[in-house]
C-alpha cells in the first residue's frame, strides 16, 4: 500500500482544462508551436504504442458545489449531436495535419457528465 501511496504522490496535470494550464500563454504559444508539440507526440507515440485520446463531453445536469472542471449546465439534450459534430469536425483537423492514420491506443470520455449524452 505504501508503495502505490509513494508512486503517486506527485503532481500531475489536471485533465479538466483543454489545452492544459502550462500552454495559455498567449504571449509565447503559437500555432506553429502547437503543431511542432503535436507533430512530436505523435512521432514519439503512434508507431511504439499508439495514441491515447481525450474526449471532454462538458455537459451535467445539475452543479456540484465543489465543480472545478470546464462544463455546461442545462437539461437541455438538443447540445448532444452539434457537439458530437463538432468534435467530429475537430478530428477531421487533427487527421488532416498528421502523416498517417492514428492508432488508437486507448480512449478516455470526461467532463462534465460523459453519460448526459445518449448512447
Ligand atoms: S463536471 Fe462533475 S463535478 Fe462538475 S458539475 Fe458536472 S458532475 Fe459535478
Amino acid at each position: 500500500m505504501r508503495s502505490l501511496t509513494d508512486k503517486y504522490n506527485v503532481a500531475g496535470p489536471r485533465y479538466t482544462s483543454y489545452p492544459t494550464v502550462p500552454y495559455w500563454d498567449t504571449t509565447t504559444f503559437t500555432m506553429n508551436k502547437w503543431k511542432d508539440s503535436l507533430l512530436k507526440a505523435f512521432e514519439e507515440s503512434n508507431e511504439v504504442e499508439g495514441l491515447s485520446l481525450y474526449i471532454h463531453l462538458p455537459f451535467c445536469e445539475s452543479l456540484c458545489t465543489f465543480c472545478g472542471c470546464h462544463k455546461r449546465i442545462t437539461k437541455q439534450h438538443s447540445v448532444e449531436i452539434p457537439y458530437i459534430n463538432a468534435l467530429i469536425k475537430e478530428w477531421d483537423l487533427y487527421c488532416d495535419l498528421l502523416p498517417s492514420r492514428p492508432k488508437i491506443k486507448e480512449l478516455h470520455l470526461g467532463g462534465g457528465t460523459p453519460t448526459f449524452f445518449s448512447s
